[in-house]
């Protein structure tokens, strides 16, 4: 039985009752997490009011020292934690072990920004006085996380908020609470003051909700789907929560006909099918120039028939099971609509069956082709093992199509000529265009989607915006005796 964590102590909900968290690959329960209620979420707000107090006058340069230890401990235990994610999220081992250390990167990175953080200074800005711009922490905030890569946009969230001096109520997903609870409880181990992180486990629409509404927490950091994002940013609207919101995609690879074709189908590959299509920055839609489309299909073709898929803590395994039935369900109704509207199939389409899927989410690695432009799997967020297939006839098509979402998260284009990577990087509406390079995220570089895949920023210096508010002071001082 796991716990959760209030006030720096491990502690049962309210309610007295757990939730079982499944093995997606296997049906199994893992473990079970508290099923916390909204008081359960007033307490944790209110200790992370209180540890505010304390936690926002230690010098950024100490609350870094905190980070880095954390860093050394996920090293240490990161074989663990990843196997833990595994059970509980499916992913293969490989991309579990990924996850944890991009966590840590993460946190590494805000730690050395410990000393960076600037304001400003003008001086005369009238007769004797000057006016400064400064930094200051917000106070409680809130992280609402998603189930796909659990542990990472934690961190995303986690860095910033800490080295800017706000404390913090998490809310993990539902099925996936465990390796979260691991990771917090790594800070603790590493010296940070009880009631500074506090983490609420259970339902979004009570847990969530009230920190969403809570007076007390002055900003939420939420990442999931673009429906619950409308719903949060409509209840923080009546505190004026500050709110940064990191939503849906359907991001657009285009590939031209001057393009690596090699490099570029290897890129689609892992871009659409890393963690069994599960990515907010996965490549949802697929544009390629008519004369080089027959060669790209074929190559990745092949390549998407060679992905193993099983489960995620057998050797071997590249791909494994879709989080939950209701996950499968819907991709397999996406697919099914694109057929019934004329696609065709040119690997997978349905689920796995027999020894080793039969207990588990499985669907094969799908690729779709001759899809109309108003099929599901074009229109909707696909977060699943699929991919259309469209073909055009110029850049500006591919744009013009690429564009026509309501989603503009990542984007990615293949071109050895600059003049269209610039034409695409600046024309595709997206808060991410990678030009020759499969879809990685870096903590270096600002991220967050345009149109209704979210708002605001994560990663960067430009996150540290987010968790701090900016405040200008001006300075009367005396008349210089002359
Ligand atoms: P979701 O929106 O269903 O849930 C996300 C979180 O919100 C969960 O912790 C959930 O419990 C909580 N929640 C649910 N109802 C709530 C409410 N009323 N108030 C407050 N919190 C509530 O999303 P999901 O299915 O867990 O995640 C998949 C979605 O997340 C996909 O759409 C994906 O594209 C998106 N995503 C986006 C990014 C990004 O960086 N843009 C990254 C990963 C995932």
């Amino acid at each position: 039985m796991a716990q959760m964590l209030i006030g720096g102590e491990w502690v049962g909900s309210r309610s007295g009752d757990y939730i079982e968290v499944m093995n997606p690959a296997t049906g199994e329960a893992v473990d079970t997490a508290p099923r916390g209620t909204a008081e359960d979420a007033r307490e944790a707000i209110n200790n992370a009011h209180e540890a505010f107090a304390v936690w926002s006058e230690w010098t950024q340069a100490r609350r870094a020292d905190v980070l880095r230890r954390t860093v050394a401990l996920f090293h240490t235990n990161e074989k663990e934690l990843a196997t833990l994610l595994t059970k509980e999220q499916g992913k293969p081992l490989r991309e579990a072990i990924l996850e944890i250390r991009r966590f840590a990167h993460t946190i590494e990175y805000y730690a050395g920004l410990g000393k960076n953080i600037r304001g400003g200074y003008i001086p005369q800005i009238d007769e004797n006085k000057y006016g400064l711009i400064i930094k200051r922490p917000l106070g409680v905030v809130g992280a609402i996380v998603p189930w796909n890569f659990p542990v990472s946009l934690m961190g995303n969230k986690i860095g910033p908020a800490l080295l800017a001096g706000n404390t913090m109520v998490i809310k993990p997903a539902e099925t996936t609470p465990l390796t979260d609870l691991r990771v917090v409880g790594l800070f603790l181990e590493a010296g940070l003051p009880k009631g500074v992180m506090n983490v609420v486990t259970g339902p979004g629409s009570v847990v969530g909700q009230e920190i969403v509404s809570n007076a007390k927490v002055r900003k939420v950091g939420f990442t999931g789907s673009t429906d619950v994002g409308r719903r949060v940013m409509a209840t923080a609207a009546q505190t004026i929560k500050r709110v940064t919101l990191e939503l849906g995609g359907s991001d657009p690879m285009i590939v031209c006909d001057d393009a690596d074709i090699d490099e570029a189908a290897k890129a689609a590959a892992v871009g659409r099918f890393f963690n069994c299509g599960q990515a907010c920055l996965a490549i949802k839609r697929l544009y390629l120039f008519d004369s080089i489309a027959d060669d790209f299909i074929a190559r990745l073709t092949a390549r998407v028939k060679k992905l193993r898929v099983g489960n995620g803590l057998a050797e071997g395994t590249m791909i494994g099971p879709l989080h939950s039935q209701s996950q499968r369900d819907e991709i397999e109704a996406q697919v099914q609509d694109a057929i019934d509207r004329g696609a065709k199939v040119l690997a997978g389409g349905d689920r796995l069956h027999g020894e080793g899927f039969d207990d588990g989410h499985f669907y094969a690695p799908t690729l779709l082709t001759d899809v109309p432009e108003d099929a599901r799997v074009a229109t909707e967020e696909v977060f699943g093992p699929a991919l259309p297939i469209f073909r055009v006839g110029s850049l500006d098509e591919a744009i013009a199509k690429a564009n026509d979402s309501i989603y503009g998260l990542g984007s990615s284009i293949w071109t050895s000529d600059l003049t269209r990577a610039t034409r695409a990087a600046e024309r595709l509406e997206a808060g991410y265009t990678w030009i020759n390079s499969a879809q990685i995220i870096y903590d270096e570089l600002p991220f967050g989607g345009f149109k209704q895949s979210g708002y605001g920023k994560e990663h960067g210096i430009e996150a540290l915006d987010y968790y701090t508010e900016t405040k200008s002071v001006v300075v009367a001082t005396k008349p210089q005796q002359q």
